[in-house]
């Protein structure tokens, strides 16, 4: 036994992998990293009705894109099911757990007569003392624990602190079926400790599990791993997360353009904090991440925020970068196709002299290849309402007085093409972004655009002077 630190992501694959278990994910990792532990995957598919290979494959790719990647094969838990089966049955033999012939209409009794007491429904032990010898015929049993039926059951929690179950409130739980399938509850409990798992961090919707599941560690003898339930993300108005406040899946994150490394960094803020940083590099977050400083309350999505810190790590990559994630990503973005306009070699080449001026503006990856638009447009462009309303008034006559001097520049610069607008607008009474308007509107089609003189050097002279030349007449 080392003391090197196990953690574990258990998501169950009946939808994607949803914001929540991105983060929950997300602090697995980074504690299995700051540790120099490890973090495993396992796939929590015993629900054979509600599990899809779809969403197993959808939560696989989704911690890739993350790069909150696994370090060993994900483990099927619905493969273990005879490893479950031989545990109960050790527990049985141990004395600790025992079968249960209750029928369903004795255990529907059971739960009428605790409703009319108005007590939780709770098994009543029936078969826990009982000779198995008075087995009925033909009735396949279920496998209960012996639950203790007085104390209380302590976890010991690193968000939550010291909580106690009274154990007459955790009654003799199922651990097998009546078919030997296991239940949830003993399949995590079994998973966990084959799996070495010393770190278990998870939403606390699962805190009262975990009262349970530690009579089951503690019925068989194992050490209960350490605890920390890390509260739920609410919406931005305080209710429970819904698609609307953003409850969507990682993959609808990854359509609107935000980078992993910006979606981390926001995740990361969602109930944990080191100081006022805001702002932190993935290897930041590595360093300073400690499950003893998630906070204890919910907290709130706020796409507002997740965009401004998208917007700083999109500001802070580099170009080539950026280049890379739009091609890599475009397939996944909903104006993609933007991308896909000419040859990838003229594409990555225009997006590389253009990037200096679309990272300043664009949020996310959307919002830039939206901007790049005008790189890979075919003439005669498209306009915007607005920027044909500058070409038309007027906008065309300033056109066809620029092009002369544009088309006899010697050097294509961006300073060269400056002082041959500086120019004529000095010639003609207007100010440089009069002259400079109606240039930006008939090159991309837009009023709004990086630089005009960006624009025109990255158009390149040819493109230029023949999208110029449409609008001159
Ligand atoms: N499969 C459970 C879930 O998706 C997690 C169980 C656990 O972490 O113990 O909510």
């Amino acid at each position: 036994m080392t003391d090197r630190v196990v953690t574990r992501f258990a998501p169950s694959p009946t939808g994607f992998l949803h914001i929540g278990g991105a983060r929950t994910a997300l602090f697995n990792w980074l504690y299995a990293r700051h540790t120099g532990g490890k973090m495993l995957l396992r796939i929590e598919d015993t629900d054979r009705e509600r599990s899809t290979e779809a969403a197993v494959t959808a939560i696989i790719e989704g911690l890739d894109w993350l790069g909150l990647t696994a370090d060993g094969p994900p483990v099927s838990q619905f493969e273990r099911a005879a490893r479950h089966r031989a545990v109960a049955e050790e527990m049985v033999a141990r004395g600790n757990a025992y079968y249960c012939y209750a029928s369903q209409a004795e255990l529907e009794e059971m739960r009428e007569k605790a409703k009319a007491e108005k007590r939780p429904p709770r098994y009543d032990g029936r078969w826990r003392d009982r000779d198995p010898a008075e087995a009925p015929s033909g009735v396949k049993p279920v496998v209960r624990l012996r639950a203790p039926l007085d104390g209380e059951t302590i976890v010991r929690d690193r968000v939550q602190g010291e909580v106690r179950f009274p154990n007459k409130d955790l009654d003799d739980l199922v651990l097998l079926r009546s078919d030997g399938t296991p239940t949830y509850m003993h399949a995590v409990v079994v998973d966990d400790h084959d799996m070495g798992v010393t770190h278990i961090i998870r939403g606390d919707d699962h805190l009262t599990n975990a009262a349970r599941q530690t009579l089951i560690y503690k019925a068989m003898g194992w050490d209960v791993p350490e605890m920390a339930h890390i509260p739920l993300i609410h919406g931005a108005d305080g209710a429970k997360l819904s698609k609307r406040h953003g409850a969507l899946g990682v993959e609808a994150y990854r359509a609107m353009g935000y980078l992993p490394k910006g979606l981390l960094n926001y995740l990361a803020r969602l109930g944990w904090s080191h100081g006022d940083d805001e702002i932190m590099s993935i290897e930041q977050m590595i360093g300073w991440f400690d499950v003893d400083d998630v906070n204890k309350g919910a907290s709130r999505f706020d796409f507002a925020k997740l965009e401004a810190v998208n917007g700083h790590w999109m500001r802070a990559s580099s170009d080539e970068e950026l280049v890379e994630a739009l091609m890599r990503e475009r397939d996944h973005l909903p104006n993609g196709e933007i991308l896909k306009r000419r040859d990838d070699a003229t594409v990555r080449r225009q997006l590389t002299a253009a990037m200096p001026g679309l990272k300043e503006r664009a949020k996310t990856l959307v919002e830039l290849a939206e901007s790049s638009a005008y790189l890979f447009a075919d003439r005669p462009l498209p306009f915007e309402e607005r920027a044909e309303a500058i070409l038309a008034d007027g906008g065309r006559v300033v056109i066809a007085g620029l092009l002369p001097g544009l088309s006899s520049l010697a050097e294509w610069t961006p300073e060269a093409l400056e002082a041959v607008v500086r120019e004529y607008a000095e010639a003609n009474g207007l100010k440089l972004g009069k002259a400079a308007q109606p240039l930006r509107a008939a090159l991309t089609g837009r009023t709004t655009s990086p630089g005009v003189f960006d624009v025109l050097s990255v158009l390149g002279r040819e493109e230029s002077l023949a999208r110029l030349g449409d609008q001159a007449g």
